[in-house]
């Protein structure tokens, strides 16, 4: 498998990581909503320790809303406080601050009581690539936000956004690496898009996303393609489907290049409907 990663390049980036987490109060760890075990680093908690965390579920907008909230029950039994929330049009944003000063009051009171008032709380975004890090940094800082520059004591370049509710948050995000030595979850990265779709041919993971929809929302490629999917294999689908989009060659072969393009690019678009890769279990 040809995943993007290498011990050099992840010690660099944990050496790194470990010096920002150093300088902020609390670390939103983002995760991909379809795939909230998938998108997490495995080394997650050793990583920013015993900080405050919140975890924020991105791109609600392709989820399905009913296991959204299965995962943020299981996550709330670990004592995780969670968000949903969609980076793109702002959705669940105001959840982040409110979540963030519970998160951290009890230090805040602390303060207090040795007479230190209104110390800006700093946060910072941790996640694996293309989880929507940059996207959220933009959207939080908004169009009015202003950046509070360097101070003194503060590692020299490093940029502050002013959120709501005395919080700042670090410009840069921090970048995990996923568990990419599991198959299963690689796969779930790539039929996201957060990994490069190199790990396969793209007609073989189109392939492989229609044997997990069979499972998981035979009805939502039924509705997509008009297509019926009792008692047929995966590759069948894929044969229906591409006739009916009219993905064939000279000689009436089948373009499974094609297809398998439109395939991957309607599930990463949420054009086959909200749909989550991962459901907790027992609950
Ligand atoms: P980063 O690598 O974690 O910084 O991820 P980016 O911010 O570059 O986002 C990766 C891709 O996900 C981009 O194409 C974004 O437009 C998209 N994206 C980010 N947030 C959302 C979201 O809430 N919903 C959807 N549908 N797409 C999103």
């Amino acid at each position: 498998m040809n995943i993007n990663w290498f011990p050099g390049h992840m010690k660099k980036t944990r050496e790194l990581l470990q010096k920002n987490l150093k300088l902020v109060d609390i670390v939103y760890e983002l995760i991909d909503s379809r795939i909230p075990l998938s998108s997490r680093n495995p080394e997650i908690e050793k990583i920013v320790h015993n900080k405050p965390r919140v975890v924020i579920m991105n791109k609600s907008d392709l989820s399905d809303p009913q296991i959204n909230k299965e995962w943020i029950e299981y996550f709330k039994k670990q004592g995780v406080n969670t968000v949903l929330v969609d980076a793109i049009k702002n959705k669940g944003i105001s959840r982040i601050i409110s979540e963030t000063n519970d998160a951290v009051k009890e230090k805040q009171e602390r303060l207090l009581k040795r007479g230190i008032k209104n110390k800006p709380v700093r946060a910072m975004i941790v996640g694996i690539p293309n989880v929507g890090k940059s996207t959220l940094i933009n959207t939080l800082a908004g169009k009015k936000s202003a950046k509070t520059g360097d101070r003194p004591g503060v590692t020299k370049g490093k940029q502050w956004i002013k959120l709501k509710g005395n919080i700042e948050l670090l410009d840069t995000p921090g970048i995990l690496w996923p568990k990419f030595e599991d198959q299963e979850v690689a796969l779930k990265l790539a039929f996201t898009g957060a990994i490069k779709d190199e790990i396969m041919d793209i007609e073989t993971l189109a392939l492989k996303l229609i044997e997990k929809l069979l499972i998981l929302a035979p009805d939502k490629i039924e509705a997509r393609y008009n297509v019926s999917t009792e008692n047929k294999t995966a590759l069948q689908v894929m044969d229906d489907i591409a006739l009916r989009r009219g993905c064939i060659l000279k000689g009436q072969e089948i373009d499974y290049s094609r297809v398998a393009n439109i395939l991957l690019d309607e599930f990463r678009d949420g054009t086959i409907g909200f749909i989550s890769l991962e459901r907790p279990k027992n609950i």
